[in-house]
């Protein structure tokens, strides 16, 4: 049986309850630290000990000790049609019984990559992978082998997965993070070889005279300059005015690719992602997270120009499960209803509501932050009132107070990401009577901080 929410957000969760601790010490017999990604250690904020999911549906998710949530973390926003969504799960079905995996080529990834190519106009040649971090992978590789030149530049606190290559500087401690105007390159963590890391530059977003001057010091040395164009990972930064125009005009004035990480962007903010939205196209650009609607899958791509090497075989990509039909036919049916933009426009009034009621229960409780993104993803900031730039003016945030905030929330049955540096994300199935219960466990949630 479980406990099911209750319309009014005074119902007190028992999150973090014996079944859940249970599961917790019997994993940590066996899985290392108990968990399977460090990202999850935290998932559950201030709790000992990670919330056991055992269902979804739409919406909402169960925990292990009955206990139902609206789900605004969505496994980092890729379960964009929601939990168990029947469409996706009658393709998934139908390749099941089909067969999974053949280890070579299938019907299911040419559709797929077509349904792509038309829906992000700057790619024109796509290879698929399993994970953002993989494709991240190909597509750095695939900027390499078309520059013959190793070094590239990532800005400060974006975060383009947990491989060597680009696990650099993704979040700092500003002790270690070096000047601001040249910052250091600092190794995410312990077992990154040195010279992985000495061949990531490190660059503060939304600075166009430190970015030029870092360009120009590196003159000829980079084979790449890789963003996140809405930085999901540092609380929703956007990309000043001008921005995106300024690192397309540099890089195609020396020679650089330009990569986009479209990981949680991807057919989130637009049906053609970020690039569509602020009109900017990279050369290439990595989606996954939304694309697979919870199965993982993930794509890069772009030009001809640079994935002809892919193409050909001298830049060298592979992997067995990669364009596997069943990824691909879950990706396949998920891309078609996004390619409605009235999906996207539901999802993104939800969303809106949900920004405003944060930003009228702040006022009216008089505490300072702001709230920044999109309809479909967002974050509040405690402690700042005008919206951070770029990472170190994220750093100031009440940390201690967005915790409080979460934990109120959790208690009240919303599953928010526990990161105040990360966002919330919104999906198709997210309807009116979810945003009143919401905007309700908010005011109490702030309430409880104020
Ligand atoms: N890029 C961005 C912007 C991400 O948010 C993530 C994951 O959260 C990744 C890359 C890495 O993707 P994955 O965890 O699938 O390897």
């Amino acid at each position: 049986m479980h406990r099911t929410m209750a319309s009014s957000a005074e119902t007190q969760k028992t999150a973090g309850a014996e079944g859940s601790r249970q599961w917790f010490e019997r994993a940590k017999r066996v899985l290392a630290g108990g968990i399977s990604s460090s990202a999850r250690a935290t998932t559950a904020g201030a709790l000992p000990h990670p919330i056991y999911i055992e269902r979804g549906a739409g919406s909402r998710i169960w925990d292990v000790d009955g206990n139902e949530y609206l789900d605004y973390l969505l496994s980092y926003g890729s379960i964009i049609l929601g939990h168990g969504d029947a469409g996706l799960a009658v393709a998934a079905s139908a390749q099941l019984d089909s067969g999974t995996m053949f280890g070579t080529c299938n019907i299911v990834e040419v559709e797929l990559a077509e349904q792509l190519c038309g829906m992000v106009p700057s790619l024109e040649l796509v290879r698929f992978a399993n994970s953002g971090s993989e494709a991240m992978c190909g597509a750095i590789r695939a900027a390499r082998g078309h520059t013959g030149k190793s070094k590239i530049l990532k800005f400060e606190g974006h975060y383009h997965g947990w491989v060597d290559v680009l696990a650099v500087s993704n979040r700092p401690a500003l002790a270690e993070a070096g000047a601001f105007e040249a910052p250091n390159s600092q190794a995410h963590s312990r077992g990154t070889p040195a010279g992985v890391v000495g061949d990531v530059i490190i660059c503060p977003w939304n600075e166009p005279a430190i970015l030029r001057a870092i360009l120009d010091r590196h003159e000829g040395e980079l084979a790449a300059v890789v963003a996140e164009p809405i930085v999901a990972n540092n609380a929703c930064v956007m990309p000043e005015p001008g921005y995106l125009e300024l690192l397309r005009e540099e890089c195609t004035r020396r020679g650089i690719v330009l990569i986009y990480d479209e990981i949680v962007t991807g057919f989130r903010v637009a049906t053609g992602g970020a690039q569509e939205l602020f009109g900017v196209a990279p050369d290439l650009s990595v989606f996954s997270k939304a694309l697979g609607g919870g199965l993982p899958i993930s794509a890069f791509g772009g030009t001809r120009r640079i994935m002809d090497a892919v193409a050909a075989n001298t830049v060298k990509h592979g992997g067995t499960y990669n364009g596997n039909p069943l990824c691909a036919a879950a990706a396949l049916h998920t891309l078609r209803v996004l390619a409605d933009n009235d999906v996207r426009a539901r999802m993104n009034n939800v969303g809106e509501a949900i920004i405003d009621g944060i930003r009228r229960s702040a006022a009216d409780c008089g505490v300072p932050c702001v709230v920044q993104g999109l309809g479909t993803m967002f974050q509040v900031i405690f402690g700042l009132t005008k919206s951070p730039r770029h990472y170190r003016e994220v750093l100031p945030a009440n940390t201690k107070r967005y915790a409080a905030f979460q934990t109120a929330l959790l208690r009240s049955g919303l599953h928010v990401n526990s990161s105040g540096l990360a966002c919330w994300f919104v999906s198709a199935a997210h309807d009116a009577d979810d945003v009143r219960i919401t905007i309700a466990a908010i005011d109490a949630a702030m309430r409880s901080v104020a």
